[in-house]
């Protein structure tokens, strides 16, 4: 099969291998659409080494299983299934989670082996490749929390990659009274003001907020996270740029901000992410760029280079 072969930082190269064994209780999936993470672009760029060449990138997969005529997408997420953490139904936080991609081959190649437990079914989707979207939105859905939590409320979300656009469509969607959003791209702005967002340059001064969403993770983005927040709101840490920053926690104590950190997402995060994309409620087609697998080492080229013009990458082996 050909596969995309993560060698090193700078080097996807598009190989020939043997289709992946599969083991008990596995199943073999033919990937139709694969998204390239963000965290994989920091492989490729060097920025993280917590991948090890040579591996198969790719966890935001749809694709479909030999004698079966239904669509899946897969939880690439796997738990141990017996920890406190896991029976609290928070397998985001398994110390022995598992994720492809990461430990083992993931998705961007023509087969996968994944666990017959990950496979989520989909109904029949507009386009099948929206589903390549799920994985990324369930840590959405885990930031946002629910419908209730976003009702009525004013919402910052700073930075408008692909998770950020998803935050701000999403807390439109589910209710919100006001999404702002800030990035130092303007065409990243302009994608978040289609979506339903505001351009925090319009508001600056004019509002406190009840969330801020840092999907950045950098010490300045946290600091205006904590700045931008009203008293006795919430900050959502997403973004994980940088490990240590300064925050003003006297500011944080005295107006009763909290701040919470937001990993990955539970098993029913990613249902919840599932069930609406199959809903066909977000309308993402926006952030989508469709490319033959075989282009895969020139997109992560041109994601590296050039983040302005590319939001989201999907794969078709
Ligand atoms: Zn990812
Ligand atoms: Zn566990």
């Amino acid at each position: 099969m050909k596969a995309l072969v993560f060698r090193g930082p700078g080097r996807i190269v598009l190989e020939d291998r043997d289709a992946p064994e599969v083991h008990e209780g596995g199943a073999l999936l033919r990937v139709t659409s694969v998204g390239i993470c963000g965290s994989e672009l920091e492989a490729y760029t060097g920025a993280s080494t917590k991948r090890r060449p040579p591996l198969v990138l790719g966890h935001e997969i749809v694709g479909t299983i030999d004698g079966d005529p239904r669509l899946f997408t897969v939880n690439p997420l796997a738990s141990c299934g017996a920890c406190q953490d896991c029976v609290r139904g928070r397998g985001n936080l398994c110390s022995s989670r598992q994720l492809l991609s990461l430990h083992k081959d993931g998705g961007q190649a023509e087969f996968v082996a994944v666990d017959a437990s990950a496979l989520v079914p989909l109904p029949e989707l507009e386009d099948p490749s929206a589903g390549a979207l799920i994985e990324p939105l369930a840590t959405v859905v885990n930031a946002l929390g629910s419908s209730e939590e976003v009702r009525g409320r004013r919402l910052l979300v700073l930075g408008c990659g692909s998770l950020g656009l998803m935050a701000v469509r999403l807390a439109e969607l589910w209710g919100a009274e006001l999404v702002v959003a800030s990035d130092l791209l303007p065409a990243r702005l302009r994608l978040a003001e289609s979506l339903g967002g505001v351009s925090f340059q319009e508001v600056e001064g004019s509002v406190r907020f009840d969330v801020v969403l840092d999907m950045v993770g950098t010490a300045g983005t946290r600091r205006i996270a904590v700045m931008q927040a009203g008293a006795g709101a919430t900050v959502k840490l997403v973004g994980l740029h940088t490990a240590a920053s300064e925050v003003d926690f006297a500011d944080v104590v005295a107006r009763e901000i909290r701040m919470e950190g937001v990993y990955a997402y539970s098993d029913e995060q990613f249902s919840t992410a599932a069930q609406l994309v199959s809903e066909n409620r977000l309308n993402l087609d926006a952030l989508l760029t469709h490319a033959p697998l075989a282009d895969g080492p020139r997109l992560y080229e041109a994601l590296a280079n050039d983040p302005q013009s590319l939001v989201k990458v999907v794969l078709h082996p």
